[in-house]
């Protein structure tokens, strides 16, 4: 559906998220919708920009210019890694297009990862929202290896 010229308006001005006061009501839902599908603001005092930023010590297991490799403090399986960018995406739904080639990099040095350490099967995980379990607002792939795994996961 064709949103009205005053949408487009403020959006051509960077002000749709800005001005709601200037929004007739019958746009108040779209304008919500669009309030949800915003970006997490990102916490730069999470642990993994701390451990990037070396305030935490992390042994790296790998690290290139897009991303580093580190241990789960708390494995859950006999091979727990933590593929971590070093650009700062809060969560995998915060990613963008112009993030494709850094997620395609993170999977395949989660790949390349598992099978240096011996696990050339393994689970990739990435939780997307404290709903799912995530807890570090950091995006980062769970390499998981080592033992049986169910399906579905719990
Ligand atoms: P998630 O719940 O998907 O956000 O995963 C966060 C993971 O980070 C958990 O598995 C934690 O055990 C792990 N973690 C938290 N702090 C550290 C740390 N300092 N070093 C390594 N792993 C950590």
């Amino acid at each position: 559906m064709p949103r009205p010229a005053a949408w487009r308006e403020l959006r051509d001005e960077g002000l749709e998220t800005a001005a709601p006061a200037a929004l007739p009501s019958l746009q108040w839902p779209a304008f919500l919708v669009t309030q949800l599908l915003q970006p997490l603001p990102y916490e730069s005092s999470n642990v993994f920009a701390r451990i990037l930023r070396g305030e935490i010590p992390a042994q790296f297991l790998h690290e290139d210019e897009h991303c580093v490799a580190f241990r789960d403090l708390a494995p859950q399986a006999p091979l727990h890694v933590l593929v971590v960018p070093r650009k700062a995406i809060a969560t995998l739904g915060d990613a963008r297009s112009n993030d494709a080639a850094l997620l395609g990099h993170l999977m395949l040095t989660a790949v390349q990862v598992a099978k240096q350490l011996g696990h050339p099967e393994a689970r990739f995980v990435v939780n997307n929202g404290a709903a799912v379990g995530q807890s570090v607002f950091h995006l980062h792939v769970h390499v998981l290896a080592g033992r049986a795994f169910a399906w579905p996961p719990g």
